[in-house]
């Protein structure tokens, strides 16, 4: 029997603790928030071998052999040092996931379309009859899951940069990287630590790696490589593997493959995301017809450009997921032909707002900024004599919104930041600018 520290209990920590004693470990749970640590203790969703702690000190620290990390969970440098003395591993819960895994895991990376593209995958998988589990950052930890996994399933995972800062263990049977776009810039010290942190995945993966052709950074990582396929909006050149889109339709080499003319995801970004499960799930042995059918009755995930309902002849847009600047520009590409009142802000998190304010679509009728960044955007906005305004909380906003917008209009809101500053999610602020919308309609 080992001892585990499980720092962090979050949905994932307390799935480890519970995947840790089920395997006959010793656990130690530790959370720098006291209370709740206490109240999970209390509530009985980790189990009661397991021991809790409310100091790291070297004392406890020197008996433990391995601390799994909770995803959010930033180490101190007293930590980190104890941790270096005690020559103490350091795993992250998808690291311990995987090693308990008996199926192939799927990994999508990237910096924006892996929850899409994971769900994507998921359906084309399971449109094809094979048995396949959702899991990773998309909210299901995969500790939660392992038990119910058989050898002979797919697992598709959804990585983020902060499961790949820890790779010891992690080991995929086939991976893709969508795109790389400044993001999570309060966490790396610059665009290119969050890139090395990404580029991880290449060697956690023993089979094929599939990558964005368009996208150069993401090309690069292909570099004197023989172990990766691509994708690509246009067709591939002579000698490069992989799928493209043309004309409807996804091609290998100059054979169509499987037709897009009945799915009905919105813009060229899911183009991307289609192409990139697609590749996934072929190499998974799923069939083109069976692609294609999961292809036709595709719908996105909530609060990534979804219609929120009409006011006045304004449609109202709900991409609360957009949490960067990335993101928010693909949302733009969208709605080139309406009018649109863009609502931007929430909590910073380091994008260059001053570039993408200078780039605005000429498309863009106002710009409501909002939130703890708002005032920076709203000054940034006003200094190139873009239209603007502010409000302080989201509520205020969506009401300037509201009077600003002409009929024919989108009111979109695409944040470019974090939701924290006033929401404890994405999905809460998705949710209550959608009961805005919903009571504004009523009232219509
Ligand atoms: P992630 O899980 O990487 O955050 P999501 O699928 O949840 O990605 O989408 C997040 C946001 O990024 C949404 O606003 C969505 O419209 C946008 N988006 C989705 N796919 C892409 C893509 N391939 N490139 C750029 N932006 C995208």
């Amino acid at each position: 029997m080992d001892t585990y520290l499980v720092y962090g209990l979050g949905r994932s920590g307390i799935a480890t603790a519970n995947l840790l004693v089920k395997n006959d470990e010793h656990v130690i749970l530790y959370d720098d928030d006291k209370t709740r640590l206490a109240e999970i203790y209390k509530s009985g969703l980790v189990p009661k071998s397991c021991e809790i702690i409310d100091k790291l000190c070297a004392k406890t620290l020197c008996i433990v052999h391995c601390i799994v990390l909770s995803p959010g969970v930033a180490v101190s440098k007293r930590v980190a040092e104890l941790i270096k003395k005690f020559n103490i591993m350091v795993l992250g819960e998808l690291n311990l996931g995987a090693y308990f895994c008996p199926a192939p895991i799927y990994a999508v990376t990237g910096t924006n379309g892996k929850t899409t593209t994971c769900t994507l995958l998921y359906d084309m998988l399971l449109n094809s009859k094979i048995r396949a589990h959702l899991v990773g950052n998309i909210g299901t930890p995969i500790t939660s899951k392992v038990d119910s996994v058989a050898p002979s399933d797919s697992v598709v995972c959804e990585v983020s940069s902060f499961q790949l800062e820890h790779p010891t263990g992690l080991n995929f049977k086939a991976s893709a990287v969508l795109n790389l776009a400044p993001d999570h810039l309060d966490r790396y010290v610059n665009f290119t630590d969050y890139v090395d942190t990404k580029r991880k995945i290449l060697d956690c993966t023993h089979g094929k790696i599939f990558l964005n052709y368009d996208d150069p950074i993401v090309r690069d990582f292909g570099k004197n490589r023989t172990d990766c396929e691509y994708f690509s909006l246009n067709p591939l050149p002579e000698g490069v593997e992989g799928i493209y889109y043309k004309d409807g339709a996804i091609y290998r080499q100059d054979s169509p493959l499987l037709s897009l003319k009945k799915c009905k995801l919105l813009g060229k970004h899911n183009l991307y995301n289609i192409l990139c499960a697609t590749s996934l799930a072929l190499y998974a042995g799923a069939d083109a017809e069976s692609i294609e059918r999961a292809l036709n009755k595709a719908k996105l995930p909530s609060h990534r450009l979804e219609f929120a309902g009409k006011i006045n002849g304004v449609r109202y847009y709900d991409d609360s997921k957009a949490t960067n600047i990335a993101s928010t520009t693909v949302a733009l590409e969208c709605f080139e032909k309406n009018a649109v009142v863009l609502m931007l802000g929430g909590s910073d998190k380091g994008e260059d707002f001053a570039g993408f304010l200078n780039n605005m679509p000429e498309n863009v009728r106002k710009i409501v900024a909002f939130g703890r960044v708002g005032k920076k955007i709203y000054k940034l906005a006003k200094k190139r004599k873009l239209d603007t305004v502010y409000a302080p909380r989201l509520g205020e906003a969506f009401m300037l919104a509201k009077n600003s917008a002409n009929e024919g209009d989108v009111v979109l809101l695409s944040p470019a930041c974090a939701s924290f500053d006033e929401f404890d999610s994405f999905e809460e602020r998705g949710d209550f600018f959608k009961s805005l919308v919903g009571r504004n309609e009523a009232k219509n």
